[in-house]
Parts: C-alpha cells; sequence; structure tokens
C-alpha cells in the first residue's frame, strides 16, 4: 500500500501530459491522477494543430474551385458560410475531448477539472482546497502566445483567439515570421482577406533551410499575401474603421484583425515551481535532464513547458519516455536526431535533417534541388513551383536533410524521414525506383548535384 494518494499526478491534459498519464496508467499498472484547468487535448487540439489544420483545409477550397474549372467543371462562385464553418469546427474539437476524456477514463486516470500547484515535491494543492500527493509529479502545463509589450497590443489577437472570430476579416495584419504567423498568412489569404504579413528580420521562418523559406515567401506573394520584412509593429491604435498598426519605418497600415504570432513561452509561472526550487531557465522554461527529471528527483516535466522541441509529437515521445522510464522500468531518452516537421502555410514546406546552412558548417556537401510546376496544378494555368532539395555529406554520401515546399510536403516529409533517419545514402535514394507520374519520384531521380561546397570555416 503506497503512502501517497498517486503513483504519478500529472499537472496539464495536454499532448505529453495525457500520453504519459495513459501509459503509465494502462502499461506501468500506476494510479494516476490528472489536473487540467482549461480543456483536455491541450494547445494542439484545442487551440493549435487540430483547428488550425482544419482551417488550413478550409481555405484551400477556392482555390480548388478555380482548378476544377481549368478541369472543366462548371461551378457557380463559391460561397464562404464561416458560421457552418465555424459549428462543425466546435463539433469537432468537443468530439475530440470527448475522446481524451473517454481515454483516460478507461484506463482509470482521475481527472480534476481545475488549476494544480506544487507545494512541495510530493504534495500539489487544487483550486477547491484539496491537497494530493504523489509518488511522482509531471509538469505538463504547456506554453502560450507571447505579445511583444507595445503600445495598444490590446487591440491585437492571438492564436488563443484566431479560432473564434465571429466572421473572416477583410484585411489581416500578422505580426511575426514564424510557423503561426506564416500559417495564418495563408490561410486568411486563402479565406480572402488581404493580408500582411510584418517580420522584423530579414526572412521569414528563420532557422529552416534559406533556399526553402525563400522559395515559400515568394510563392506565398505570388499567391497574394504581402510580406513585409525588416519591418517592426511600434504600436497598434483603434481607429473608426479598424487598427491602424504603425511601424518603426513608416505609417504602416490599417487592418480589421491584427495577429500577434510572435513566438509562445512556457506556462511555467504560479505553479510553485520557484518556491521549491525547481530550475528553471531564462525563459521561465522548467530545465530537465534527458529523462525529463528536473532539479526535485520526483518532479518531472515534459512538452513545451520544457521549451526543448515545442512540437506535439515530441511532447507525446517525452511522455511516453518518461512513463516508460519510471512506471514500466524501461530506462529510455528521447531521442530529438532529424525530427521532421512541417509548416502548413501555401504551399506547405516539409523538412528533415540539417538545412544547407547547417550542414556546411560540418563538412564538404552535396546539393540535389529542383523547381518544377508540378503536373495537375500546371494544367490549371498555375505557374507556382514545387522544390525538392536534398543536403548530402559530400564525403560519406548520406543523405543529411531533405526540405520539400510543395502540395502535400507534410505527408511526404513523414515518409523521407524514415529514410534518413536511418541513415540513407543517396545511392540508396537513386536505387529506389520511382513512382510515375508523381512529384515526388523526383526525389529518386536527382542525377547531378546542382551544387558541391566545401565546408565552409
Ligand atoms: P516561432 O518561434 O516560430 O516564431 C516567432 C516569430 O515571432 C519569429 O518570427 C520571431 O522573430 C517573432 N518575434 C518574436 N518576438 C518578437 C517581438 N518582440 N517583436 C516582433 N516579432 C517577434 O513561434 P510561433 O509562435 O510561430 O510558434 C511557436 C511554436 O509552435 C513553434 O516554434 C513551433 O515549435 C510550434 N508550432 C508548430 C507548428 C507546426 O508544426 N506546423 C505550427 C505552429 C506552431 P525572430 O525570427 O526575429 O526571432
Amino acid at each position: 500500500m503506497s503512502v501517497f494518494d498517486y503513483d504519478l499526478f500529472v499537472i496539464g491534459g495536454g499532448s505529453g501530459g495525457v500520453r504519459a498519464a495513459r501509459i503509465a496508467a494502462s502499461e506501468g499498472g500506476a494510479h494516476v491522477g490528472l489536473a487540467e484547468e482549461y480543456r483536455l487535448g491541450g494547445t494542439c487540439v484545442i487551440r493549435g494543430c487540430v483547428p488550425k489544420k482544419l482551417m488550413v483545409f478550409a481555405s484551400e477550397f477556392p482555390q480548388m474551385v478555380r482548378d476544377a474549372r481549368a478541369y472543366g467543371w462548371d461551378i457557380a462562385p463559391p460561397v464562404a458560410n464561416w458560421d457552418a464553418f465555424q459549428t462543425n469546427l466546435k463539433a469537432e474539437l468537443d468530439r475530440l475531448e470527448a475522446a481524451y476524456r473517454a481515454t483516460l477514463k478507461g484506463v482509470d486516470v482521475q481527472v480534476y477539472p481545475q488549476r494544480a500547484r506544487l507545494v512541495d515535491a510530493h504534495r500539489v494543492a487544487l483550486d477547491d482546497g484539496q491537497i494530493i500527493t504523489a509518488a511522482h509529479i509531471l509538469v505538463a502545463t504547456g506554453g502560450r502566445p507571447f505579445v511583444p509589450d507595445i503600445e495598444g497590443a490590446e487591440l491585437g489577437v492571438t492564436s488563443n483567439e484566431v479560432f473564434h472570430l465571429s466572421a473572416v476579416p477583410k484585411r489581416v495584419l500578422v505580426v511575426g515570421g514564424g510557423f503561426i504567423a506564416s500559417e495564418f498568412a495563408s490561410i486568411f489569404n486563402g479565406l480572402g482577406a488581404v493580408v500582411t504579413l510584418a517580420y522584423r528580420g530579414d526572412a521569414i521562418l528563420r532557422g529552416f533551410d534559406r533556399e526553402a523559406t525563400a522559395h515559400v515567401a515568394s510563392a506565398m506573394q505570388a499567391r497574394g499575401v504581402t510580406v513585409l520584412t525588416g519591418c517592426d509593429v511600434t504600436k497598434l491604435q483603434k481607429t473608426a474603421t479598424g487598427v491602424q498598426a504603425l511601424f518603426a519605418t513608416d505609417v504602416g497600415l490599417e487592418a480589421d484583425l491584427v495577429l500577434f504570432a510572435t513566438g509562445r513561452v512556457p506556462n511555467s509561472q504560479d505553479l510553485g515551481l520557484e518556491a521549491l526550487g525547481v530550475g528553471l531557465g531564462a525563459g521561465g522554461e522548467v530545465l530537465v535532464d534527458g529523462f525529463s527529471q528536473t532539479s526535485i528527483p520526483s518532479i518531472f516535466a515534459v512538452g513545451d513547458v520544457t521549451d526543448r522541441v515545442s512540437l506535439t509529437p515530441v511532447a507525446i515521445r517525452e511522455g511516453h519516455a518518461f512513463a516508460d522510464t519510471i512506471f514500466l522500468g524501461k530506462s529510455r531518452q528521447m531521442d530529438y536526431e532529424n525530427i521532421p516537421s512541417a509548416i502548413f502555410t501555401q504551399p506547405e514546406m516539409g523538412t528533415v535533417g540539417l538545412t544547407e546552412e547547417q550542414a556546411i558548417k560540418r563538412g564538404d556537401i552535396a546539393i540535389y534541388s529542383t523547381q518544377f510546376r508540378p503536373m495537375r496544378s500546371m494544367f490549371a494555368g498555375q505557374d507556382e513551383k514545387v522544390l525538392f532539395k536534398l543536403v548530402v555529406c559530400a564525403t560519406s554520401d548520406k543523405v543529411l536533410g531533405c526540405h520539400i515546399v510543395g502540395p502535400q510536403a507534410g505527408e511526404m516529409i513523414q515518409l523521407v524521414a524514415i529514410a534518413v533517419k536511418m541513415g540513407a545514402t543517396k545511392a540508396q535514394f537513386d536505387s529506389t525506383v520511382a513512382v510515375h507520374p508523381t512529384m515526388s519520384e523526383e526525389l529518386v531521380t536527382l542525377r547531378k548535384p546542382t551544387r558541391i561546397l566545401p565546408k565552409s570555416q
């Protein structure tokens, strides 16, 4: 008989917390409790990946209708019914939240719909005053949008609010140049808004392969998004007809919606972590070792609150590795090498492994890069090109990275990532027979390097 109420108490019912709770309970036989102050499913399900992807789908239909006409379909101009989409979106999120709840119930995880704070290494206080004891505590509280401290910032919204708009705004200003900014600029553009993206740096999607991000940026612009680089938004003010954004270098512009997509910060405040002496980093992230253990041995943390790699599948794997290690006796660390990801811009970008800029610092490389107009959209009269790029080690022939821009790039990169993760060589890519006619056959038919580059100092 344990001296604790629970073997594991999880704070946060998002991707990482729920996976850890489920595995600990169902496979590790642990008695598990979980506190969630908002909705089960966390950022990904409730106000992130899932509703975002559904909005991406919604925003792609006008282009599909235009394409359909080129294929001989006689279709009247489409009319969007935003209310119908919102109703269906809400129903889908409710369904997913219910599925999360059912999963936890099915493995006897007790859910507390309240905020929880740490009292000491083994005690948690709930908002209703209950004190719960646990042998292990997992902090999986995620992150939240960061908004720059500028005058009038409250006139803008963040990704928390953007899914609940009563109508599609006519003019949208997106501030930022990362994942969320680029994705929402594309979404609103697809939905028919006049979109401006204002980014303070010189090229959007910093940190990704420069050739690929330049391709995305110019394609987004060709589709109608105005991308302003080197553009700092310094102030927002209300006008009779919208919100005026002032830029550091000029008068700025007026929009109906200003979306701040200026990064996210870990949800580590007001949890009792500082008082307990749990180590926090400069950005408030919970510091953990490879086993997601904090400086207090009974307290662990996974997911965005640790600010390692802020992606849903990473949080899930961190939670799973934690549960395996502690409750199944399978000591396991998350492997952060070659994590693939997709940015659901229009066009989409999929990426795995090293960028050209990263690889060249490590050794001599060969770049295989091709751009072409894919069959489906070329037939419909579009000029947009897809990009397929392989970054290859010139000495070992190993494929170090792959970057794809084009329709279904996210789907494609998942499959290429298996080969890259296995350490496949360019020769092994070449020995694979092409699937014809597809776009992705280019990955196995890139015969000659576009350029061979010596290691940069
Ligand atoms: P990102 O870190 O991707 O981008 C933040 C952007 O905001 C950057 O362009 C940054 O500029 C800019 N910025 C930061 N501070 C300021 C400031 N004070 N003023 C003006 N601009 C500023 O964050 P996101 O919020 O877009 O996304 C958060 C995380 O969520 C991502 O890192 C990703 O891990 C995850 N995510 C993943 C998605 C996917 O997998 N498809 C989709 C959405 C989110 P600078 O480059 O100069 O620093």
